[in-house]
């Protein structure tokens, strides 16, 4: 469910252009339009530094102004004074997060709605009007005019998606959020366990109400995850491996008899339903004592990839076709005594897994968030290839409100060539037609993790307005943010994408070591070719060296991974070897960043796999 508004409109041509330098003088002032909004304070310092560095003048940020200042105004914020003169906006009338740009007479009004509008406004102002580009953190590209003016506007915009949220290294930057305009204030909780698993606590109600925990009726197998014979071979051996005293001894005997297991707990239990609403009201009354409500409460399913199998779970599974539908009658539940007392509280709850299909008539109550997760998919193509997946998403997006957690990392290998590099985009563009409320993209950590600053840039610019086009977005940050060398990096992109594509069956998951399911020496050999033709693009400037220089890690990285591997592949097809003939010299080159790159992959720092590639080619002498 998702409702958008987009509404632009050039105000009369007759209406002269806003001045706002003049021969690199300042001859507007910037007004805090809302003095108590930080948001207000934030988009003005960044609006003073962004006019600073195109003007070069300095601007005079002030809170109080009147019609004596001869100077252009430009109010950020819509409270106070901004009112009067601009009467015809409706300011209490901006939705979440949406944007107003207009000029007024002499002034200029850039302002937002709740909770982050305002610094929204600003950024869509230095980008669409100013032809600002904020590429990475350190990388703005920025027009040089003494004379600066702007022609009238009247732009008010609305973002489709209420949840814009990068989980990356770049995504975390405060000034890439407010530059990216992701949703960078908002207190999510990107990856919650929920409230199920802290308040269904078995040392607690395990043993005496193994009645709320779910029923295994199969046996299944030592190797199966969440069977029974699975989980009792895993407690007889924390029985004697896990400190002691522990309780796996008994809680194997309440196994034996009852076949409860308290890892999933049985959404139609009426006890475990009680205590998982008690503990949800409690948090959010502790919460909302605290001052701090959050706009989701989670009652998830956490990595249990199992569900109860007793009588009652298994005929609403028949009936409905999905293990979802016994969660989302739980949730459901939870959510009607949640709704009288929290208004303005969302349950949250996971479609992840086995419960990824929505049932088949049962809808989520109005206060009930889906959380769809893509973590079953391919990563080679968009999830329009996969019919399960976007059939799933279409349905739920139908029946509710939902977010999407999407995945554009490897991350067993943040460095390595990840060749999915359309697939966000473009997954961006399907879930806006679907009508998916809010995105989250986890991508990648590290200083040089695989065309991070890109990624980020392209994701976020889709997440704004999801009408754009990503391939078109992804040309012009690489002739962007890499000048020259930007046509051959993009060749070296649309090299690796075929060369995966190429990989009949290749299943790209999110977890691999190293390259192995898909590149060849040839692939290897192209992507050389095409960054030392990128290297020599831009040789004369340092900045953009430097740029090509850590986008190419990638590749120099992946033929240290397997290099003898790909020494041999080269002698025995007769081709040539491009990849360094000397492996030490590349790990001396990184080494001045063993410990400021941070992540390597998910848990583990860089300096780990540096130590690896060191012992692997030590220093030559
Ligand atoms: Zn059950």
């Amino acid at each position: 469910m998702m409702c958008v508004l987009l509404a632009t409109a050039i105000a009369s041509p007759a209406a002269a252009a806003v001045r706002i330098g003049e021969a690199g003088d300042a001859v507007a002032v910037i007004v805090v339009g809302d003095v108590e909004s930080k948001g207000s304070h934030i988009a003005a310092a960044d609006l003073q530094d962004v006019l600073k560095r195109i003007t070069g003048a300095e601007f005079e940020i002030v809170e109080q102004t009147d019609d004596t200042d001869a100077r252009t105004r430009i109010f950020v914020g819509g409270g106070g004074p901004v009112r009067a003169i601009a009467s015809d906006i409706d300011f209490d009338g901006l939705a979440r997060d949406e944007i107003v740009m207009k000029t007024v007479g002499r002034d200029l009004v850039l302002a937002g709605g709740g909770p982050r509008g305002t610094v929204y406004a600003v950024s869509t102002f230095f980008q669409d009007v100013l032809g600002c580009r904020w590429w990475a953190p350190g990388a703005l590209t920025a027009p040089n005019d003494p004379d600066l003016a702007v022609e009238p506007l009247d732009v008010r915009y609305r973002p489709p998606f209420e949840l814009r949220f990068v989980l990356s290294q770049i995504g975390g930057v405060p000034e890439a959020r407010r530059w990216h305009r992701l949703s960078y204030d908002l207190s999510f909780d990107i990856s919650p366990r929920g409230i199920p698993s802290r308040a269904l606590r078995p040392d607690r109600y395990y043993a005496d109400h193994p009645e709320y925990f779910a029923y295994l009726r199969e046996d299944g197998s030592e190797d199966r995850e969440g069977t029974y014979l699975f989980l009792r071979k895993q407690w007889k051996h924390n029985a004697i491996h896990e400190p002691k005293p522990n309780s796996y001894n008994k809680w194997v005997e309440v196994l034996d008899r009852t076949r409860r297991a308290y890892n999933q707990f049985c959404p139609n239990s009426a006890g475990a339903r009680r205590v998982i609403t008690d503990a949800v009201l409690e948090e959010l009354e502790k919460n909302r004592s605290a001052g701090a409500l959050p706009e989701i409460v989670w009652v998830a399913q956490g990595h249990a990839n199992f569900m109860c199998q007793c009588d009652a779970c298994e005929a609403m599974r028949g009936r409905e076709g999905s293990d979802s539908s016994n969660w989302i009658r739980m949730v459901n539940a939870v959510a009607a005594e949640v709704a009288p007392k929290f208004p303005t509280v969302k349950v949250g709850t996971f479609a992840f897994l086995h419960t990824e299909a929505p049932p088949a008539t049962l809808e989520p109550a109005d206060n009930v968030l889906i959380y769809h997760m893509l973590h079953e998919t391919n990563r080679l193509d968009p999830v329009t290839t996969y019919p399960f997946h976007a059939d799933a998403m279409r349905k739920w997006a139908r029946i509710g409100t939902v977010y999407v957690w999407d995945y554009d990392a490897n991350y067993r290998n943040y460095y390595q060539p990840y060749p999915n590099y359309f697939v966000s985009g473009q997954n961006v563009k399907y879930f806006h037609e679907v009508g998916v409320d809010g995105i989250m993209v986890q991508g990648g950590f590290g200083k040089a993790a695989d065309l991070a600053a890109m990624r980020t840039w392209v994701t976020a610019q889709m997440m704004w307005n999801p009408k754009r086009d990503p391939r078109t977005l992804m040309i012009e940050f690489l002739n962007g943010y890499y000048g020259a060398a930007g046509p051959y990096l993009m060749e070296y992109i649309e090299t690796m994408v075929d060369a995966a594509h190429r990989k009949k069956g290749l299943w790209l998951g999110s977890y691999a070591f190293t390259t192995k399911d898909w590149a060849t020496v040839r692939d290897m050999n192209a992507a050389t070719r095409l960054f030392n033709e990128a290297a020599a693009a831009v040789r004369a400037d340092r900045i953009l060296a430097q740029r090509v220089w850590l986008a190419r890690k990638s590749i120099d990285l992946s033929w240290l991974d397997r290099y003898d591997e790909f020494r041999n592949a080269a002698r025995e097809q007769g081709l040539p070897f491009l990849g360094p003939a000397n492996p030490s010299k590349i790990v001396d080159a990184v080494a001045p960043f063993r410990t400021s790159w941070g992540h390597w992959h998910i848990g583990k720092p860089f300096s780990a796999y540096f130590d690896e590639i060191r012992e692997k080619f030590p220093p030559q002498p």
